[in-house]
């Protein structure tokens, strides 16, 4: 690790959110700081819940204090217990610990009805018979103050009658709704009586029948915090309009604790979509190969990609924290990938477009094993063997008939280094019936392994493998999955798709030691970019790997040093 990295890893950049905690802990008002991260298990995690957990889960750990994982599964119709595993899972990949068990907010159902109960006592909730498109008319809009429904004054004992009715099942769904009484003609329309409860005969993932009313979220949120004892809760600018009523709530009930809400902006990248509904869209119409495909911006799918964990936290943190909407390039996460993978990715060779090289004056049954090193900047990763022999493949791309100088890599007539090998100079191009090349005859010049060959310069340095000594593979090759920067802003954003995000190559050639790669190992293919072995599908047997991200566009610097 290089100094400034060093650096950057223990001092933690300061933003509102820890001014905001500095000043609690300095005032006395907090003596230790408690947060949470509060997923709807409703899909996968995306790049955008990546930096809510690091938000969360970093400040807990900088303030050594804690931080809860808490599903938020009031809604019984859209979650699975799938989805939830798939959470705990990414969380803890990102490298975070909870404190604790995972919290739900199904656990707090008993408390939260109590709270109900409660809020009806004192006249600040009433149980309402309109109908969804009712209450909508009466609630007004941004410039009309809403209209009193015309249950809102029942008495307590009604009130509490009827939501003992709810409960126990005597109503249809959408028959009515349990309402706090705050005030219709408030400027922000959350305040405009907002339900509590409502009635939804559905079964729930973990208390299964015995609800039929649920609470709704804005009730739930805050006082689960409270319950939970957070401090500090940090969400997203989108409930900012929230807020108040996220505090009313808590000072209307029984309970000790007041957590701060504090909001910042959302996580926003081009070229992708943050949002799980649409998410799941392109998971349910087959646009993708699911939620962990490796084009998907979720955190399974990023993992599958071969992102590391580090490069992932690595490029939220340079994302900042702050209270402005904004939309990072896809470039500045794979700028991530790319330093993180520069320096912790093995170098191996594949062929992607395989040409045979017969190498004439090489003799029939020689194999030359050559040690190469894992990575050019750093011994300590050791070397792996890598194979000459007089068959050999290098890539379709590496070779023109003719060509100018700025073509660094094989021509007719002209010689180029083979990584790590020989020099070879092309003497003859073999053709099929329809002109295509299907072979390259070549010389190699023995004098020329790690040494500069005397009199001649080669082109370049090309990858290659030997034929005996290599392995077919097959190889995904995955680019941005939308071609414009904001895809959810088009009408249809499914139309939006890059008909060119994936390109499989079956028969692949790379070097015989990756036959040892593990599922989610990382390579540099030379010249290729980095690839990852399937963290599913990959086996000695079918070596299958993904494109995690190209290289810089470097390679001429290298190719001009030979
Ligand atoms: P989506 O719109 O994708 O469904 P959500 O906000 O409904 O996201 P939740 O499961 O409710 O998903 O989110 C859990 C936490 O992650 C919330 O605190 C939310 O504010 C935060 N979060 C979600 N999306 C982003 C994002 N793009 N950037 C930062 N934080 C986010
Ligand atoms: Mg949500």
């Amino acid at each position: 690790m290089s100094d400034s990295e060093n650096a950057n890893s223990v001092t933690k950049p300061t933003n509102f959110i820890r001014n905001i905690i500095d000043k609690d802990l300095a005032s006395g008002k907090h003596t230790a700081i408690k947060t949470r991260f509060p997923p709807e298990p409703n899909g996968f995690l995306h790049i955008g819940h990546a930096k809510s957990i690091c938000i969360n889960f970093g400040i807990a750990e900088d303030y050594q204090g804690l931080c809860n994982l808490r599903f938020d599964d009031t809604n019984p119709a859209k979650e699975e217990s799938a989805y939830a595993e798939a959470i705990a899972k990414d969380v803890q990949w990102l490298g975070f610990k909870w404190a604790g068990d995972i919290h739900h907010s199904a656990d707090y159902f008993d408390k939260l009805y109590g709270f109900a109960e409660e809020l009806i006592e004192k006249g600040l909730a009433y149980v309402c018979e309109l109908s969804m498109e009712e209450m909508r008319t009466y609630r007004g809009t941004l410039t009309e103050t809403g209209k009193n429904s015309p249950f809102r004054d029942r008495s307590v004992e009604d009130n509490l009658d009827l939501l003992r009715k709810m409960k126990a099942g005597d109503y249809e769904d959408g028959s009515m709704a349990l309402r706090a009484k705050i005030d219709m003609s408030s400027p922000n329309i959350n305040m405009r009586d907002p339900v509590i409860y409502r009635i939804k005969k559905a079964h729930h993932i973990r208390t299964g029948d015995k609800w039929c009313i649920y609470p709704t979220y804005d009730f739930t949120h805050g006082i689960s915090d409270a319950i939970e004892g957070i401090t500090h809760s940090l969400c997203t600018l989108e409930f900012e309009d929230h807020r108040p009523l996220y505090d009313w709530f808590l000072d209307n009930i029984s309970i000790e604790c007041h957590p701060q809400q504090i909001e910042f902006s959302r996580l926003n990248l081009e070229h992708t979509i943050t949002s799980k509904r649409k998410l799941n869209q392109l998971v349910v119409e087959n646009v993708v190969d699911g939620w962990d495909d490796p084009r998907m911006p979720t955190i399974s799918g990023m993992r599958r990609r071969g992102y590391s964990s580090a490069a992932i936290r690595d490029f939220i943190s340079r994302t900042g924290v702050t209270k402005k909407v904004h939309t990072v390039e896809m470039s500045l996460l794979e700028n991530s990938v790319r330093e993180d993978l520069g320096d912790n990715a093995p170098r191996a060779m594949a062929v992607l477009k395989p040409l045979k090289v017969t190498i004439s004056n090489y003799p029939e049954d020689k194999v030359e094993e050559i040690n190469a090193p894992r990575h050019p900047q750093n011994e300590d990763m050791g070397t792996r063997k890598i194979y000459f022999s007089k068959t050999l493949f290098i890539d379709q791309a590496d070779f023109r008939e003719s060509a100018n100088k700025k073509y660094k890599r094989l021509v007719l007539g002209k010689a180029v280094r083979l990584r790590n090998a020989y020099v070879i100079t092309c003497d003859e191009i073999v053709k099929d019936a329809e002109g295509n090349i299907t072979e390259l005859k070549c010389r190699y010049d023995e004098n020329t392994l790690g040494k500069n060959p005397e009199g001649y310069k080669p082109k370049g340095v090309i990858h290659w493998v030997s034929e005996s000594h290599s392995k077919a593979a097959t190889i995904r090759l995955y680019d941005r999955l939308f071609n414009v920067p904001n895809p959810a802003s088009e009408d249809d954003f499914l139309s939006a798709v890059n008909p060119d995000c994936l390109q499989v190559i079956e028969n692949a050639r790379v070097e015989l030691s990756l036959v040892e790669a593990k599922p989610e190992d990382v390579f540099q293919f030379e010249r290729e970019g980095y690839f990852c072995a399937d963290r599913f599908e990959h086996s000695a047997e079918n070596l299958v790997f993904n494109r995690t991200v190209t290289l810089r566009d470097s390679w001429a610097k290298i190719e001009a040093k030979g």
